[in-house]
């Protein structure tokens, strides 16, 4: 693009950025700073690509700082044996993010929960370490505030992407793109075919709240009992609404804070809405708030407890998946398939969260990961547009399994390694990206 076009493009008439302003021009565009768009940045940007990552909020992590998810899932691989040690499951950007989190005492862990280990994290000291990881890449630019709000194509690719800050908007024409909002958001814009599920099988919403000054005791031994009884009594006496029922609290790694997590209807709920992510929002703060004032009345160890930190949304599981060139299905996870063009290691069984009964875990026929064929990161009619994370091009059953941050983290370094490439063709391109990945940082 030249300067004149450049200045076209921005709305205001004021040109925001220099002609060779990465956030003018891009080689790799990664829309959505969760933590499949980091992982896909950090690694685009180390294969050289000049790299542009733009996320609408103000802060990095995607749920799991916005929406105050504080474990990671899908980072280690499945105990072949109840005494195996746990082993990062992908090699570079996730075994260099367990690493850090651990050195600088934000992650804690890992720990074993049956038959799966998760690493905890604080939320808030997380998105600190997002910003100066992506800080150090001198190939990659941040822009937090902006969002992609549509495109054009050209054929069989997108040609043009709007970004919009605050009432201006501009226009890129990056050579290869990464979605990875989460809500598949170019298929949207590209009219693309993408999949959804029916509102009464989605993967429930949920909203999660931080909690101070709860006596640390009280989530410990028989404490967790003691509270689903006095919220079951509660509802029963109609003094909570049924939605406490689905009620988890966790400590944090700090003393006396805790997390509540609050399982939200799914019957009705439609995630790309917005009226309906309004009411799911408004129904969270209702239900969250009513939960810590009863249990502050009526149970020792609460009487102090308040809740400290809000989430900046609420939790989305589940809204569009992008359709690609390979729909992984329920039967590649639970047969733990893999082949040549495996990209990413899945390894979460798959959780479903789709009745107000609690999750249900179906765990692979043998404790091995399914491979992720770059195919399933790769839009099927659009050549230039990759997918990370929660939307990539899965089923229903199998995205229970590849939405946690572990394996987001994997499929966003894939995505980001092949998005990077020149090469057009998938089977080439997938050997290329697994070739990369086997000189990263092995996963130990
Ligand atoms: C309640 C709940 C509990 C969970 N528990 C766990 C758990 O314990 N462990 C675990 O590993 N996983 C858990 N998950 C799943 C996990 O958090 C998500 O599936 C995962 O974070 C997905 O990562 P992502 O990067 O694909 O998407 P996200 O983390 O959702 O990030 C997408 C980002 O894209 C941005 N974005 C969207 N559209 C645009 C746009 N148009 N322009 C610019 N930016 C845009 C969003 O603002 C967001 O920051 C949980 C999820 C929920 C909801």
């Amino acid at each position: 693009m030249n300067i004149r076009e450049e200045i076209g493009c921005v709305n205001a008439g004021v040109l925001i950025f220099s002609v060779n302003d990465v956030a003018m021009n891009p080689d790799v565009l990664i829309i959505g700073g969760g933590s499949a768009g980091v992982a896909a940045a950090l690694a685009a940007a180390r294969q050289g690509a000049k790299t542009l990552l733009v996320e609408r909020h103000g802060y990095l992590g995607g749920a799991g700082t916005a929406s105050l998810v504080h474990s990671f899932c899908g980072l280690y691989d499945l105990p072949p044996t109840a005494d195996a040690p746990p082993c990062v499951a992908n090699p570079g950007i996730p075994q260099e993010l367990e690493r850090e989190l651990l050195t600088q005492g934000i992650g804690h862990g890992p720990l074993r929960m049956g038959k799966v280990d998760v690493l905890m994290h604080q939320p808030q000291r997380l998105a600190l370490f997002y910003d100066q990881w992506c800080r150090k890449e001198p190939n990659l630019q941040v822009l937090l505030h902006t969002e992609v709000v549509g495109c054009a194509l050209d054929e069989k690719r997108v040609a043009e992407m709007t970004l919009q800050c605050r009432g201006t908007t501009w226009k890129v024409r990056p050579r290869t793109l990464v979605d990875a909002s989460g809500d598949a958001v170019v298929a949207a814009f590209a009219n693309h075919p993408w999949d959804q599920t029916p509102e009464h099988e989605l993967q429930r919403p949920a909203y999660i709240v931080g909690l101070g000054d709860v006596d640390s005791a009280v989530l410990s031994g028989d404490g967790p009992l003691k509270i689903a009884g006095c919220l079951v009594r509660a509802i029963q006496e109609q003094k909570l609404p049924a939605e406490a029922a689905g009620a988890h609290f966790r400590a944090s790694a700090a003393l006396n804070e805790a997390f509540l997590t609050v399982d939200l209807p799914g019957d009705s709920f439609d995630a790309t809405d917005a009226r309906s992510l309004t009411e799911i929002e408004m129904l969270g703060r209702e239900v969250t708030f009513a939960i810590m004032e009863h249990l502050k009345a009526n149970l020792e160890g609460f009487s102090q407890a308040r809740i400290t930190t809000l989430p900046v949304r609420a939790g989305i599981r589940e809204s569009r998946r992008w359709i690609g060139e390979v729909i992984l299905t329920e039967d590649d996870i639970l047969e733990s398939r893999s082949d040549a063009h495996a990209v990413a290691n899945a390894t979460w069984p798959m959780e479903l969260r789709e009745t107000a009964r609690g999750p249900r875990l179906l765990y692979p026929k043998e404790p091995k990961a399914c491979g992720i064929p770059l195919g399933a990161l790769r839009a099927r009619d659009l050549k230039n547009v990759f997918m990370a994370g929660r939307c990539i091009s899965s089923t229903h059953r199998a995205q229970a399994s590849t939405r946690v941050m572990g394996t987001a983290l994997a499929t966003g370094q894939a995505a980001g390694i092949a998005a990077a490439s020149h090469e057009q063709d998938t089977a080439r391109l997938a050997q290329q990206v697994c070739a990369i990945l086997r000189q990263l940082e092995p996963a130990k």
